[in-house]
């Protein structure tokens, strides 16, 4: 068995066992770690940071951006990043690691078991990541993924026990797997196409309010590049306001917005 299928094995059964630990404190704090792990660390920091640069923060900023994404357990930044770029590059084609054309079970939860990440070639930074395959910090930081959520683990413990610990990290963790993953699978299968891109990318209401945005990948995938994919007002973008929020506070700069207006010119917005 894969070390990764074992981990996910953990993983949904602590989930499981964190209701017999049931106690609002530690559901209330996994609430607000996963939107501090999911918002802040995978859709600002992980995604529209890392991956598409669409705004701009100082080094400490986007190293600790970098910490919190790892806490996903979704592997280190330059694979993610790199996995990423793939899908971008070659949406719902033969070289996407995780379209839902290649089956539905692949394209959420199939990929990961298969290790698919995990046999990257280094080559593939190289040509995918290169700004950080040369950053020490980063390339650390993905060798060393699984540091930070082992001390995550150890200080949810040592302040509020096992309830904290099991839904925390276990509960939380596993839930924002799924909600990432359904980024690949559910937003490529399900919901409305605003723009006829070349790939089967939808924009999902539900999907975006689970990962604070994520969902409007149709906005997404025409526009990679915008640091607000959710374009109408209705379209609610909880990562766009924190980089909002991030750019008033003087946290962010260069914020790329590309897009925004081409709602006017959308296509076809009947899904
Ligand atoms: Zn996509
Ligand atoms: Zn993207």
């Amino acid at each position: 068995m894969l070390p990764i299928t074992l981990l996910m094995l953990v993983l949904h059964a602590g989930a499981i066992a964190a209701l017999f630990v049931f106690s609002w404190p530690a559901v209330l704090s996994a609430v607000v770690l996963y939107w501090l792990i999911g918002g802040l660390g995978v859709g600002i920091g992980y995604h529209r940071l890392l991956t598409h640069r669409s705004f701009k923060v100082s080094k400490p900023v986007e190293y600790a951006l970098t910490v919190l994404g790892t806490l996903a357990l979704q592997g280190g930044p330059i694979w993610w990043v790199v996995t990423h770029r793939l899908h971008h590059a070659s949406t719902d084609g033969i070289d996407d690691p995780h379209s839902p054309r290649n089956g539905r079970w692949w394209s959420h939860m199939g990929w990961i078991l298969h290790g698919y990440t995990l046999r990257h070639d280094i080559s593939n930074a190289e040509q995918y990541a290169p700004e950080l395959a040369r950053d020490r910090f980063q390339v650390w930081m993905t060798r060393y993924h699984l540091v930070p959520p082992v001390l995550f683990g150890v200080a949810l413990f040592a302040f509020g026990g096992l309830p904290f610990l099991m839904w925390g990290l276990f509960a939380g963790v596993t839930l924002l797997l799924h909600t990432t993953w359904m980024v690949n699978s559910v937003t490529h299968i399900w919901g409305r196409r605003r723009f006829e891109t070349r790939d089967d990318s939808r924009n999902t209401w539900w999907v975006a309010l689970l990962t604070f945005g994520e969902g409007w990948h149709n906005n997404h995938h025409a526009f990679p590049a915008t640091a607000r994919p959710g374009f109408a007002w209705y379209e609610v973008d909880v990562n766009w306001w924190c980089i909002r929020a991030m750019q008033m506070a003087g946290l962010a700069s260069a914020v790329r917005l590309t897009g925004v207006d081409a709602k006017a010119t959308a296509v076809n917005d009947a899904g």
